[in-house]
């Protein structure tokens, strides 16, 4: 006999556990299925203040301060090719209330959602990957979904499947939906280190981004004292020796800055090194009659505002809302129920994105690491960084602006006089 429930989720991520959970406290019946068993390392370590009200929403904050997580007060960026530096503040945002995120070891902050997902009514099976959505008459009415090791698939219906399957993308690609975007072309190499002493001029918790010759890195400190050490790059322009491995290949993009070389003295790799490219992309379609894409399943982008997991539980969150007031209107889930969750998330998308192209553009750069930036701009770009995207004040909206028409008559009067652009060092 094939099962029914309201939702069927696909991957057991902090997109996929969110929508669980919600849709679990509102009392629909919702089964996650995870190809994976939990804990499982995931790479995605640093979290954004505007993240903790959803974590409140959900019931789990508390149970996310009892785990201990490093506590992260802000970020500190290092411009290697001018000398420059750029602390960011969490507190010193527009909206003072969001003064502080967590850096997790996603192994133990996702299992703690889907834990919380569980005991928040859910049904999770772990090890269990979906093969394919199912349907009828263009509604989606269901997975065929398959236990590690079991011969036969088993087909479950549902009223509607929420693809949470990350940058696998189950049914963007299934349904021809995804697109790379061209302009973040990049790759990650990463691993994680311990006995690394904290710079001084940094806040102990905060994560270190420096940026040196083309290349930015990443340093997320964790509670145990260990830290995630990463670097992107345009695979196009960074080269490395061919046939080298990723150990090779990570080692020669760390050894590009000496300021990262300095900062790992005296420390030692303990875990092995993970690679990831071509990630950034985004659907044309996020929702249709009985289906919806959340998270990095529905749009992921660079992740050098660590937004990431931020965007995920926000869309899974509002693809809830969606799904449970459709199912109280008329039973079902239509493409048309989604319209609101589709406006909501291009919006929170865009907002990220406008930023992201921004940090790959020099003059922009070199503006947002000037040493004294009028306070009022300051404070805009902050709340944007902490994750304040979704109500943005008029106020707010009047100071980023007037930085980006900053950066438009910059780039003008450097075409009209011949003034170079700010170049790697
Ligand atoms: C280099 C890099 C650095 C990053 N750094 C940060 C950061 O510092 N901070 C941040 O917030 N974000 C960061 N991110 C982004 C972050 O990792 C993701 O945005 C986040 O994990 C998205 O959550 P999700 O739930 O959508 O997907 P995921 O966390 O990827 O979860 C998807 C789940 O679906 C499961 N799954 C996939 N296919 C199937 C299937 N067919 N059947 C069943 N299960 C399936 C997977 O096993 C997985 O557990 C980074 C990303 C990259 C590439």
């Amino acid at each position: 006999m094939t099962a029914f429930y309201d939702a069927v989720v696909v991957g057991g991520g902090p997109g996929g556990s969110t929508v669980a959970t919600a849709l679990a406290r509102a009392g629909r019946s919702v089964l996650v299925l995870e190809r994976e068993r939990f804990p499982r390392f995931h790479v995605g370590e640093s979290m954004l203040p505007f993240s903790l009200p959803i974590l409140d929403r959900l019931g789990v904050h508390e149970k996310v301060r009892a785990a201990g997580f490093q506590k992260k007060y802000g970020a500190f960026f290092w411009n290697e090719d001018n000398g420059t530096t750029r602390p960011v503040v969490f507190a010193e945002a527009r909206d003072p209330n969001h003064p502080m995120a967590y850096q997790v070891k996603r192994a133990e902050f996702d299992d703690l959602l889907l834990r919380h997902s569980v005991s928040s009514g859910a049904e999770v099976r772990e090890e269990t990957s979906v093969e394919d959505v199912l349907f009828e008459g263009g509604r989606a009415v269901g997975v065929r979904a398959r236990r590690s090791g079991a011969a036969v698939p088993e087909e479950i219906r549902t009223k509607v499947v929420v693809d949470a399957s990350g940058q696998g993308a189950f049914l963007s690609r299934k349904l021809g939906l995804r697109k790379f975007d061209p302009k973040l072309k990049r790759a990650a190499l990463f691993a994680h280190y311990e006995g690394i002493r904290w710079p001084a001029g940094s806040q102990p918790g905060d994560i270190l981004l420096p940026i040196d010759k083309g290349v930015w890195y990443w340093i997320i400190p964790f509670s145990d004292g260990t830290c995630s050490v990463g670097g992107v790059f345009d695979p196009d322009v960074v080269r490395f020796e061919s046939g080298s491995g990723l150990e090779a290949r990570y080692d020669a993009t760390l050894a590009r800055s000496a300021r990262v070389l300095s900062l790992l003295e005296g420390a030692r790799r303990v875990s092995k090194v993970h690679g990831i490219s071509d990630y950034s992309a985004n659907s044309s379609r996020v929702a249709g009659d009985g289906w919806v894409l959340v998270g990095d399943a529905a749009a992921f982008l660079d992740p050098v505002f660590s937004s990431g997991v931020f965007l995920a539980m926000a869309t899974g969150e509002r693809a809830a809302q969606a799904i449970d007031r459709a199912l109280s209107r008329h039973g079902r889930v239509d493409g048309a129920d989604f319209r609101r969750y589709t406006r909501q998330a291009n919006r929170l998308w865009a907002r990220f994105r406008r930023y992201v192209y921004a940090f790959y553009d020099p003059i922009f750069f070199e503006a947002f690491c000037t040493p004294q930036p009028p306070e009022a701009i300051r404070a805009a770009v902050v709340t944007t960084l902490a994750g304040g995207v979704e109500r943005v004040s008029p106020a707010m909206w009047f100071w980023t602006e007037l930085l980006f028409l900053g950066v438009t008559v910059d780039r003008t009067m450097r075409r009209l006089t011949g003034k170079p652009l700010p170049q790697p060092g």
